[in-house]
């Protein structure tokens, strides 16, 4: 390896400063921790590359707040008091003062039945959009503590710390209100076994696929969970299985989902071995959930009690994100279980068509077999059909008729594809040796006409001059070379007087 030469020749290797920089910036580590961090691994800090690159990041933002990106804070938030939050403890925390109204980004002292609007709060048992983890919903109360005062659709932190409720309003709100905040308990609880999930779904892939795997983003709610994660091949169906029966392992155990708050950085990395998440910024003191002694994570969401609440964790697809990034998703809980009741039913009705009780190999074994049969059976057709058009031929050579001294033979058939009615047209074409060919055909519902000239006439007729009056009288259009020409038309029923009048039309073509 080219650091163990650099080692060996007595040189440090530096980690670039802006590169330490973006380590800072992206997983929100302390600088002392990443200096630390590097030391232990040999490698020199540039203190002076960091600095530079945390000044430029500063100018960056400064620069884009005074251009009123959308991306900067919006005034009406960045005033406000931090939102406490209760919700690790309480599903209903009662008595919060409303600090803030806002409607359409804009503050407002108040707002009015069936508006649309946010509320910010002193207090709050609501969980905000954070760590991949999505915000609660619920319903504000009065100070009476039931009449029901707006509906809250999800929460989020337009800036950090100010939890801003997203509301549909029942009864008007003002500033200065006092309301109780009650968090929806199934959609949190759903959304707890998702995330506790998530976090045995991250250290079951650390044990299968190896130590490589690190976190590249998450997405919790009530429904599902969906992990992505550093790795760069597509993970199979067996290793997929092997991971389920981990997690699913760790469930039945029941292990104890413990929290740890306040906990030093450098503790919760170094020794309680808590992986740090990308895109997450983390202060000097950190919350680490821990779980029996098979996962420990900085995080600051909600989760259960215990893994027994989870349920049973079912994977239901594994994807690509971006190159070396891949993507699993998962349910939980009730979403687990009506995933079975759907799959139970496909069973059912799958056993019922092809009989007996069919398991996934057999009934892939039958399904392919039944394939080939199927396409064994439309070659076979096809063969037969162009056999029985074919057997004709001589029949129907003989039925031409002669226009002004050229041969002109008209068909209808049926049951031929395009492919097969060019095959008729030049074989009859050839049978007639020197003439004009149209054939035509209804194939649900739809006219096709094709038109062929033998070379020695094309002087005097062209196929595509003909096609080109056969197809107004089928309702279509066409055209071609003056060999070979077709149409398509949508008047099924003037196909046979159409084919009748051919002759007629060829004649008006020739001098
Ligand atoms: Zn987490």
């Amino acid at each position: 390896m080219e650091l163990e030469n650099l080692r060996r020749r007595g040189i440090t290797p530096i980690l670039p400063g802006d590169a330490c920089f973006r380590i800072f910036e992206t997983f929100g580590l302390p600088k002392d921790f990443i200096e630390e961090a590097l030391h232990d691994d040999g490698f020199d800090f540039d203190e002076a590359g960091f600095e530079r690159a945390k000044e430029e990041e500063q100018q960056r933002a400064r620069a884009s707040w005074k251009g009123g990106s959308q991306k900067s804070a919006n005034p009406v938030y960045s005033e406000l008091p931090k939102t406490e939050f209760e919700g690790y403890s309480a599903l209903r925390v009662d008595g919060a003062r409303v600090l803030a109204l806002v409607k359409d980004g804009v503050g407002v002292p108040s707002l009015q039945p069936e508006e649309e609007g946010e509320v910010i709060l002193d207090a709050t048992a609501f969980y905000a959009d954070s760590g991949g983890q999505q915000g609660d919903i619920g319903l504000l109360y009065a100070s009476d503590h039931h009449t029901p005062l707006a509906e809250v659709r999800g929460v989020t932190k337009p800036v950090q710390g100010v939890f801003a409720h997203k509301v549909l309003v029942l009864q008007a709100i003002a500033v200065g209100d006092e309301v109780d905040t009650a968090v929806n308990h199934e959609n949190r609880a759903a959304t707890e076994r998702n995330h506790t999930g998530t976090h045995l779904l991250h250290a079951a892939l650390r044990e299968v696929l190896g130590k490589h795997v690190k976190q590249a983003g998450s997405l919790v709610n009530q429904n599902r969970l969906r992990f992505d994660f550093s790795h760069f091949t597509g993970v199979s169906e067996q290793e997929m299985q092997e991971i389920e029966d981990i997690v699913n392992r760790q469930v039945l155990a029941n292990a104890h989902v413990e929290t740890l708050v306040d906990v030093p950085i450098d503790v919760a990395v170094k020794e309680l071995g808590a992986m740090a998440l990308f895109g997450e910024k983390y202060g000097e003191r950190v919350r680490v959930v821990r779980i029996g002694d098979f996962s420990t994570e900085l995080c600051g969401g909600t989760h259960t009690r215990a893994t027994g609440e989870i349920g049973l964790i079912k994977l239901v697809g594994e994807s690509s994100v971006s190159s070396g990034v891949r993507r699993l998703e998962a349910l939980s809980g009730t979403g687990a279980l009506q995933e079975f009741r759907r799959d139970y039913d496909v069973t059912r009705v799958v056993n019922q068509l092809v009989g007996g009780s069919a398991n996934a190999d057999s009934l892939r074994l039958r399904l392919a077999a039944q394939d080939d049969e199927v396409k064994k059976l439309r070659r076979e057709l096809d063969q037969a059909r162009m056999k029985a058009a074919s057997s004709t031929v001589d029949e129907v050579a003989e039925s031409a008729v002669t226009v002004k001294g050229v041969k002109v033979l008209t068909q209808r058939v049926s049951g031929l594809d395009k492919g097969q009615m060019r095959t008729l047209v030049d074989t009859l074409r050839t049978k007639l040796g020197s003439g004009v060919v149209v054939l035509g055909a209804e194939v649900e519902g739809k006219v096709s006409l094709i038109a062929a000239v033998t070379k020695d006439l094309t002087g005097t007729i062209q196929a595509g001059k003909l096609i080109g009056l056969l197809a107004p009288m089928v309702g279509g259009k066409g055209g071609g070379r003056p060999d070979l020409a077709e149409a398509g038309g949508s008047d099924a029923a003037a196909l046979t007087p159409t084919l009748a009048r051919a002759a007629e039309v060829v004649g008006t073509l020739l001098p």
